[in-house]
């Protein structure tokens, strides 16, 4: 085996784990599946293209050098569908279709024709080149807006390099037919150079696509942790991190806030009377309706159970009792539709403390919630303001 056969075996090797390592990750992970199973796809069409090639001499002519490299075009275009999805870009399928379809045609016609070897190996790197390089423009926007933009210029990077690397060995190809048809497992220092540059910069975009996987896998599960499953709301400890964020610029600069403790009137009842299914309909429908009526710079927060909370930030006496009669006649005058289309009117109670120097996050709570109590005791659908 000469130099460029042993990097190429290497690749092979890479390759075939590749299929191995998407194929785990789409059964056992519960981001990214169709953009693994599309990545372990295309690296075991990389892995039939180099078996093929490895096997020239052995098989005939035909399967070895055409199929080997009219294949190749399927491998790359599965790749960048796979990074379509993973960056919820639209697939571009018509372009997809003629770009393996005119890649099987060309080199099938100039096989018949006894064209130059060169041709097929033309249309293996043509392809290739043009996926990676759309590939790396498309997805910078998305990527740049989803991981930052370190991520995804290294992303960008080494999805450009391979495809100039393409490019590179597409306009050689051209230039020097001769010298292009000899396949790269010919030993040869350009060849060695060559499949080299393949492996390790192969090696770094896989990298690079199962640590975009990872990141979003993270982002998902710290998400996961600070916010509520049912209404999307964010949980007590993102309402705690406000608070004290809320607290330290009242100190710095004395801008005031408010919180306000909401509680679901009688909502035992709902459950009760309608059952748990729509119990939780009903909690989705104050939620909804709590983070409208309030400014997009609000944080309005599921507590537990039937419980909320909003912070009011910039905010003083009358406003914020002004802001909760609001959010309090929001949910009253919107009942929930039943699934009969019957409406079921819901409505809450409210807690305000406003904020001061000396009180901790804690004991606003705990003033806010006192309130709330006083607000429950005195009829409930209505607003209490705690007093100092
Ligand atoms: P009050 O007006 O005094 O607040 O009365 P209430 O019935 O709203 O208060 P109570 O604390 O007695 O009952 C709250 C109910 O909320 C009891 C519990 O089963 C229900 N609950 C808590 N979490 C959920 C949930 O996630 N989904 C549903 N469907 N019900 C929930
Ligand atoms: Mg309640
Ligand atoms: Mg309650």
């Amino acid at each position: 085996m000469n130099q460029a056969q042993i990097v190429l075996t290497l690749i092979l090797l890479q390759q075939g784990l590749a299929v191995f390592a998407w194929w785990g990750a789409a059964r056992l992970l519960r981001v990214s599946r169709v953009s693994a199973l599309h990545w372990a796809a295309a690296s075991a069409v990389i892995t039939l293209t180099l078996v093929l090639y490895a096997l020239i001499g052995l098989v005939p002519g035909v399967l070895a050098h055409g199929l080997s490299n009219a294949v190749v075009p399927l491998a790359f275009v599965l790749l960048r569908r796979g990074v379509q999805r993973f960056v919820r870009l639209r697939y571009t399928d018509l372009e997809h279709q003629a770009l393996v379809l005119v890649s099987a045609v060309v080199i099938a016609a100039g096989w018949q024709a006894g064209a130059p070897e060169s041709l097929p190996i033309l249309v293996a790197t043509a392809v290739p080149a043009w996926c990676l390089l759309r590939m790396a423009a498309e997805s910078h926007a998305p990527l740049q807006a989803e991981f930052g933009t370190s991520a995804a210029r290294v992303f960008g990077s080494a999805i450009g390099l391979l495809g100039l690397l393409f490019a590179l060995r597409f306009v050689a190809g051209l230039a020097w037919p001769e010298l292009a048809a000899r396949p790269v497992g010919v030993d040869t220092p350009l060849n060695t150079l060559l499949v080299m540059s393949f492996m390790v910069i192969g090696l770094m975009l896989q990298m690079v696509l199962g640590l975009l996987v990872v990141m979003r896998l993270a982002q998902r599960l710290s998400h996961l942790s600070r916010h509520d499953s049912l209404t999307g709301l964010p949980n007590r400890r993102v309402m705690q991190d406000a608070i004290t964020t809320a607290r330290l610029r009242h100190l710095r600069r004395g801008t005031p806030y408010a919180l306000l403790a909401v509680d679901v009137d009688h909502f035992k009842r709902v459950n009760d009377e309608h059952g748990h299914a729509v119990g939780d309909e009903a909690l989705v429908h104050v939620a909804r309706a709590l983070r409208e009526s309030l400014r997009s710079d609000d944080c309005v927060a599921r507590m537990g159970g039937e419980e909320f909370c909003a912070l009011l930030g910039d905010c003083d006496r009358d406003e914020a009792l002004a802001h909760a009669e609001r959010l309090r006649g929001a949910v009253a005058a919107t009942p929930l539709r039943l699934a009969d289309g019957r409406p079921l009117r819901l409505t809450v109670s409210v807690g305000v403390a406003l904020a001061a120097d000396a009180v901790e996050p804690r004991a606003l709570l705990e003033q806010a919630d006192g309130a709330l109590y006083a607000a429950k005791h005195a009829g409930r659908n209505r607003v209490v303001l705690h007093a100092a």
